[in-house]
């Protein structure tokens, strides 16, 4: 079996799930969503990032590089079709200015930096979270990690985008899950297409299975709803996504305030985020936050 690609596996997390949480990252993503936060993680494949604010522009890697792949007058510093990634660079780095970004992780690696937080997911009633990018990517090294984690009695949460094979999901993955945080971002097909590469067809129908399945095995299932300026956070939208989840008798959702630090992250790994309007460089009000909150509550849902 093929170890998975993970970039980040983060300790201490309050925000992915109950208590304290390690999160792991798995990196690729069957979606393109415009507004990632998680850029790092959407492609499937080792890369290297630079971070301008860490580089103490010492020129090291410059001379290192063989392939002439790095230079100031690149806006992204590194010329992406030139680098073979060879990671020469981050290895002559002093400031970790230049990272690599996505490491194959046994399962083995993955439980023994997990398992050291143990003490601290049974006193608060936390666990492991996988998250990414998006883990179903991987059902095989998925399924084998969270039959291990529950031999140790680890609480185990799948965050998801929902666009996977249900069957091979159903049968790998689902059986060794205790929650899913499942993300719902746009009603609209051709938007969701427009904005997130894909249409929502396979989203939907794995979101309807599955709010059944795990309202029977007595399993926590969220629905999670981004809210992006501009593209998500539309009455129209909003409306729709609450109609949909009032319909399958679901009281609870969250929504995911905008967080505008992604473009950021994006330039790192070489995606240009210049088009960008301006109400996605900044933080959403309270206003427009509790505006969205507002229609999901007329539609019964706890938010
Ligand atoms: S990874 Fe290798 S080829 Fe790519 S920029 Fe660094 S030194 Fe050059
Ligand atoms: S080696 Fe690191 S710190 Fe030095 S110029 Fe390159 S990126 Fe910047």
């Amino acid at each position: 079996m093929k170890a998975p690609l993970i970039f980040e596996i983060k300790g201490n997390s309050l925000d992915d799930g109950a208590g304290i949480r390690s999160v792991v990252f798995f990196k690729g993503c069957p979606l393109a969503c415009i507004w990632c936060h998680n850029p790092e993680g959407m492609r499937t494949g080792v890369e290297i990032a630079f971070d301008q604010r860490e580089c103490i522009g010492c020129n090291t890697c410059i001379e290192t590089c063989l392939q002439h792949a790095l230079a100031r007058d690149n806006p992204f510093f590194i010329d992406r079709q030139r680098c073979t990634l060879c990671f020469l660079c981050t290895e002559a780095c002093p400031s970790g200015a230049l990272d690599r970004v996505g490491r194959e992780m046994t399962k083995e690696a993955i439980l023994e930096k997990v398992l050291k937080d143990k003490p601290f997911y049974d006193t608060s009633g936390g666990g492991v979270t996988l998250s990414g990018g998006e883990p179903t990517l991987y059902m095989d090294s998925v399924s084998a990690l969270l039959q291990a984690l529950k031999t140790h009695g680890i609480h185990c949460l799948l965050e998801t985008c929902g666009q996977f094979d249900l069957e091979r999901f159903t049968t790998l993955v689902y059986p060794y899950l205790d929650a899913i945080y499942y993300d719902i971002k746009l009603f609209d097909p051709e938007e969701h297409k427009r904005f997130c590469g894909v249409t929502n067809a396979t989203i939907l129908a794995n979101f309807v299975e599955l709010i059944e399945l795990t309202r029977a095995d007595g399993k926590e299932f969220l629905p999670r709803v981004p809210l992006v300026p501009n593209i998500t956070d539309s009455d129209a939208n909003l409306g729709a996504i609450a109609a949909f989840l009032q319909s399958h008798r679901v009281t609870k959702a969250k929504l995911l305030p905008y967080n505008p630090l992604w473009p950021e992250k994006s330039s790192k790994v070489g995606i240009g985020t210049d088009s960008l309007d301006a109400s996605m460089k900044k933080w959403m009000g309270s206003e427009k936050i509790k505006h969205c909150e507002s229609i999901f509550r007329e539609h019964d849902l706890d938010v």
